[in-house]
């Protein structure tokens, strides 16, 4: 059994891909090639908004958006601290500080009620270097967006959505990735949209952002890249990736009904008293990039799994809060509970019913 099976997606999609591959290798044009452009095209299109910027993975998403935002030293930026640590670690490449505020123990998200309390809290020094929070969909459910801008926009503060995890959700009827003022992904073949290699891209509904991304992933180019208007990145998406999304992009929908019907299969199936499971809140939709349980003692339901061959996974098994590498501190108890009561079952569309009832029955055995 597979935690995330890319072979049997592969198996779905490996002629298309071979003959989209075989376009690219003919035309000779790897970097910014046709098919790069036709990407942005339907992903900008897929998730309703005006511009999608390609880039050559998530974490260099994270700090072009912050680039963008005029960013850097001096300045703070919220982050939660329970996700992975390219979440906080754009902060710093960029020369700002992350902020940590705690994440809701039901949602895994950042909570909108510490969001506000940290804000007030903060000590004026930090309070008034803050400049933006970037939000993560973690585990693929969007985050309370509604409330968060609602603060955000109060205290003048712009938001970015790091949505690696994310695409393929929504709120209602918008889909995740259109909730930032910038908002970020990543291609990295483990997430729910992923390509055979790195890959990212930046979403936005301002001309100004997009112009400036643009630029800014080709070396800071004005009308070309000899002509250099500020400091950039080399953070271009291969067009090879983005001939392969471009596939992968054909089923993505069809994939996100599968996933759901594994969770759906998951929450009717598993009855332990002592795990929680996960909650979506209402009129949300996950893209289900993991599906994570809590457990006050962990280490019988992993050792039944590992005895039994089945493989999870930890997300996460640390708060980012706690590293030394970051400046300001801040206590975040939810965050840090969660890094030792989550686990991951395998999640991805190509779960067999069997396997998953496998799964089920050495949880419900303990
Ligand atoms: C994977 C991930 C990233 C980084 O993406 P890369 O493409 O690996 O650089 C950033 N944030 C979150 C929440 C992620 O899961």
């Amino acid at each position: 059994m597979e935690f995330i099976d890319l072979k049997a997606q592969y198996q779905q999609v490996e002629d298309k891909i071979k003959v989209r591959i075989d376009q690219v290798l003919s035309h000779g044009k790897y970097i910014m090639g046709p098919e790069v452009q036709e990407l942005e095209e339907k992903l900008a299109d897929y998730v309703g908004v005006k511009h999608c910027i390609s880039c050559a993975n998530g974490t260099d998403a994270l700090q072009l958006a912050l680039m963008a935002m005029g960013i850097g030293p001096g300045d703070v930026v919220i982050v939660p601290p329970f996700t992975f640590f390219a979440t906080a670690e754009a902060v710093k490449l960029v020369g700002a500080e992350p902020l940590f505020v705690d994440v809701d123990p039901e949602t895994f998200n950042m909570c909108p009620l510490a969001l506000e309390r940290s804000i007030l809290e903060s000590e004026a020094e930090v309070k008034d270097r803050l400049k933006a929070v970037i939000v993560v969909d973690l585990f693929g459910a969007p985050a309370d967006y509604t409330k968060i801008s609602m603060i955000a926009n109060e205290y003048g503060l712009a938001v970015i959505e790091d949505g690696a995890q994310g695409m393929g959700g929504s709120i209602e009827d918008k889909k995740s990735c259109s909730f930032g003022d910038i908002s970020t992904t990543s291609f990295f073949p483990a997430k729910p949209l992923g390509c055979y290699g790195d890959g990212g891209a930046l979403f936005t509904n301002d001309q100004e952002y997009a112009e400036q991304l643009r630029s800014l992933r080709v070396h800071g180019k004005g009308v070309d890249k000899y002509d250099n208007v500020r400091i950039g990145m080399n953070s271009r998406l291969d067009t090879i990736q983005a001939a392969i999304l471009l596939e992968k992009l054909s089923i993505f929908d069809s994939e996100l009904k599968s996933r759901n019907l594994v969770a759906q299969r998951y929450l009717n199936g598993l009855k332990l008293k002592e795990v929680r499971l996960p909650a979506i809140p209402s009129g949300f939709c996950s893209s289900w990039a993991q599906f994570t349980l809590t457990c006050e003692n962990r280490m019988p339901l992993l050792d039944a799994l590992k005895t039994a061959d089945i493989p999870v996974g930890i997300y996460y098994p640390s708060s980012i809060n706690k590293s030394k590498l970051f400046e300001i501190q801040s206590a975040c108890p939810v965050s840090e509970s969660l890094a030792s009561r989550v686990m991951s079952l395998p999640m991805h569309p190509y779960l067999t019913t069997e396997d998953q009832d496998a799964v089920i029955q050495v949880l419900n055995e303990l």
